[in-house]
């Protein structure tokens, strides 16, 4: 964008330009199903941690602390997964400029 404002002034043509393109987006039902999951990962990702942290405040059993920083870990692989597949979809299909 920085290479267009420099060679192109400001101008109407110019705003209106740009309103096309931020309501054109996103374009791709399967990039948005995607980035839902992603979101959705991310916070059960962030739920966990929540409760991980609330279970190292408090007066929880070790193999209990255990098993929930296990369960912390695999939302963490869950979200990147999801990350990934985003980005791979993106690139694969050309969805995102
Ligand atoms: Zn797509």
């Amino acid at each position: 964008m920085l290479h267009f404002r420099a060679v192109r002034p400001l101008s109407p043509t110019f705003h209106s330009y740009h309103a096309k393109q931020v309501l054109s987006l996103p374009m791709c039902e399967e990039y948005v199903k995607l980035l839902r999951g992603y979101q959705k990962a991310v916070v059960t990702f962030s739920a966990v941690v929540d409760a991980l942290e609330a279970a190292a405040s408090a007066s929880v059993h070790l193999q209990e602390y255990k098993r929930m920083a296990r369960y912390a870990e695999q939302a963490h692989s869950n979200a990147e997964r999801a990350r990934i597949e985003l980005k791979r979809h993106a690139a694969d299909h050309g969805c995102f400029p």
